[in-house]
């Protein structure tokens, strides 16, 4: 075995080990006051039998009771839960705060509410509205459940998803029927379909929600023009304020992808906060009347106590616990 392999072999393990003994000693030490950590989720099951099912892809899911998990872990180090509404207001100071946000849509998050209920918590759900409308299932769903009923592995459905990424929506679309036929967009179960509208509704009565704009079509916005970014954004925009009956202040970029483009259209369309995909703590920011983007850890399939430590301490982690050998993708 070359020193590579074996880096490549033992290495995420060591660091994983020592990062459990000395992260907690090394975090005695480090001021984390005003520290604003905020996690991006997906799907949510209800039990481990629902991810065997295969009807969403699993990278980015994690189950019910490992949300309670990772709510648990900040509760238990005195972390202040937020929503992006509070960052308005005044927040006292040296506190440290958490925000969960869910990417997509689907209804299976859901199981989020009773969750955020009994701890009364908030939680921010970022809508991909083109998908709540026509009740269809998301695209890298469709990839995903049609090739792994056909026993495809796991690294050529990524590659498939990481090269569908280059294009608009129309064009993956129509690859998705070319190969899966026309009602393949349809949803299995409750577990890879949307929310609905009426139930959209009725979830953004709800003071521990606040709903974000994910644009229309889960547009990679990087991929389109620029009267396409803006149409892409302003028709999530009239439809989640058509639904819920107030403006979200809040967008998410599909797949983490913008540029300075996408920033100034984000600008002039009024809002207020853009949530990356960028690794990193945030400091509480100071609210000015420009357009504040916020960076993501990426919510992981372990549990929280495992990578938890590492995210505070501003490290990523996210291909150090994962047991998939082939380059990460992630479809936020
Ligand atoms: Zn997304």
């Amino acid at each position: 075995m070359t020193i590579k392999k074996r880096i490549n072999k033992w290495g995420p393990m060591v660091i994983d080990k020592l990062g459990f003994i000395l992260n907690p000693i090394i975090l005695k030490f480090n001021n984390e006051n005003n520290h604003l950590l905020i996690y991006c989720f997906h799907g949510l099951y209800e039990s481990v039998a629902q991810k065997d099912l295969n009807h969403i892809d699993p990278q980015n899911n994690i189950t019910v009771s490992q949300l309670i998990e990772f709510i648990d872990y900040f509760l238990n180090l005195k972390f202040i839960f937020i929503k992006p509404e509070d960052l308005l207001g005044e927040l006292k100071k040296n506190q440290t705060y958490v925000m969960i946000t869910f990417d997509d849509g689907y209804f299976n998050n859901s199981l989020a509410i009773d969750v955020i209920s009994k701890f009364k918590i908030p939680i921010v759900f970022f809508i991909t509205t083109r998908n709540v409308c026509e009740n269809k299932s998301f695209w890298w769903d469709v990839i995903y459940k049609y090739r792994s009923q056909k026993q495809v592995s796991l690294e050529k459905i990524y590659n498939e998803l990481a090269h569908l990424k280059q294009f608009k929506y129309p064009e993956i679309e129509k690859y998705l029927v070319q190969n899966f036929g026309t009602i393949c967009e349809n949803p299995w179960s409750d577990i890879d379909r949307p929310f609905n509208s009426e139930e959209l509704k009725y979830i953004s009565e709800n003071d521990y929600i606040s709903i974000g704009n994910h644009t229309h079509n889960h547009a990679i916005l990087t991929n389109y023009s620029n009267q396409e970014i803006k149409e892409e954004i302003e028709e999530s925009q009239k439809i989640l304020t058509e639904l819920t009956g107030s403006e979200p202040i809040t967008i998410a970029f599909p797949n983490g992808n913008f540029n300075s483009s996408v920033l100034n259209i984000t600008k002039q369309a009024g809002f207020r906060f853009a949530f990356t995909t960028k690794y990193n703590i945030n400091t509480i920011p100071q609210i000015n009347n420009n357009l504040i983007t916020l960076n993501r850890f990426m919510a992981q399939t372990n549990n929280i106590q495992k990578y938890g430590s590492f995210n505070r301490l501003n490290y990523n982690g996210v291909s150090l616990f994962s047991n998939i050998k082939h380059k990460i993708i992630s479809n936020v």
